[in-house]
C-alpha cells in the first residue's frame, strides 16, 4: 500500500513540475524566426537570444525562401521542383511571420534536443503553433502532406519572384546560378524590386522574335509587261545552267523567234 501512495506521490510530483515548467516558459517574446519550424525565443526574458534559446518543433519539416538552406531532401520527398520548393517557402516564411512576430507565446520543450536547439511546441494564444504548421500545408509531419498541401503549392506556382542581389543592385530569375552568390541576396516578388535595380544580363536574356519570313514573288506581270526579279539572299549570281526564270523566257523568246529580236539592256 505505501509503495502505491509513493508511487502516486512521485507522479503528482512530477505533474506539477510539469506544470510549473510549462507556466514558467509562459508570456515569451519571439526574438528570431530562423525558419518556420526554428524559432528563436527568449525563454529566460532577459530581452535578447542567447544560446539554448532557439525552439525547434520536432518532426515536422519545412521550405524556406531562404537561398542557403539546403533543401532538396524535402523537395525529392514532396515531389516538388528547387524553384516551386523556393516559392513554398516564401509563403511558409510568411506564414510564419503571421503566426509567430510580435506575438506573446508560451513555449513546452520536450526535453530533447540536437547541437542547434531545444525540441519543443510554441503556443499562442493556448492553440499549438506545432498542428498548426502542419494543418495549414506548409508544414512536413514526419514526411507526410496534410490536406492543404495542393492548395498551397497551386498558390507558391503562380508566384512571380526573383532574387534581389543588394550590393550589386541587380535581380535574378529563381534559376540564375549567379543569384545566390552574394550573402546578401534575398527573394522578393518582381513587383517589390526597386526602379534603380538592373536585370542580370545572364538570365534575363531577352528573347527577340525572330522575324517573319516574307516570301516575294519573283515574277509580276501586268498586261504584255513582266518583271523577273532575283532573290540575291539564295543565289548570287546567274548559274551556267539558265535556271533563273528571267533567263529561260530570254531563251524561249529567242528561239521562238522567227526574224529578229531587239534587246535592250
Ligand atoms: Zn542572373
Amino acid at each position: 500500500m505505501k509503495r502505491i501512495y509513493l508511487v502516486v506521490l512521485i507522479l503528482i510530483s512530477f505533474a506539477a513540475f510539469l506544470v510549473f515548467d510549462f507556466n514558467r516558459r509562459s508570456s515569451l517574446n519571439v526574438i528570431k524566426i530562423i525558419n518556420a519550424s526554428k524559432i528563436a525565443v527568449d525563454l529566460n526574458n532577459n530581452g535578447k537570444q542567447d544560446a539554448d534559446e532557439v525552439v525547434c518543433i520536432p518532426d515536422v519539416k519545412v521550405f524556406t525562401s531562404n537561398l542557403f538552406d539546403n533543401q532538396q531532401d524535402l523537395s525529392k520527398i514532396v515531389g516538388i521542383s528547387n524553384i516551386e520548393a523556393l516559392k513554398l517557402g516564401y509563403l511558409t516564411d510568411i506564414f510564419a511571420e503571421n503566426e509567430l512576430a510580435d506575438k506573446k507565446v508560451k513555449v513546452k520543450l520536450f526535453g530533447r534536443k540536437n547541437s542547434d536547439c531545444n525540441y519543443g511546441d510554441i503556443f499562442v494564444n493556448n492553440e499549438s503553433y506545432m498542428s498548426r504548421l502542419f494543418v495549414s500545408g506548409y508544414g512536413f509531419f514526419n514526411n507526410n502532406k496534410s490536406d492543404k498541401f495542393e492548395e498551397r503549392l497551386n498558390q507558391a506556382k503562380k508566384l512571380d519572384l526573383v532574387i534581389l542581389n543588394h550590393r550589386s543592385n541587380k535581380y535574378h530569375k529563381l534559376d540564375c546560378e549567379f543569384g545566390k552568390v552574394a550573402h546578401d541576396a534575398s527573394i522578393i516578388p518582381r513587383s517589390q524590386v526597386p526602379s534603380d535595380s538592373a536585370k542580370c544580363k545572364y538570365c534575363h536574356v531577352d528573347v527577340k522574335e525572330t522575324p517573319q519570313q516574307i516570301n516575294y514573288p519573283l515574277i509580276l506581270s501586268k498586261g504584255g509587261i513582266k518583271m523577273y526579279l532575283a532573290d540575291s539572299s539564295v543565289k548570287l549570281r546567274p548559274d551556267g545552267n539558265c535556271n533563273f526564270p528571267a533567263c529561260s523566257e530570254i531563251v524561249k523568246k529567242i528561239n521562238s523567234t522567227k526574224e529578229s529580236i531587239d534587246i535592250a539592256m
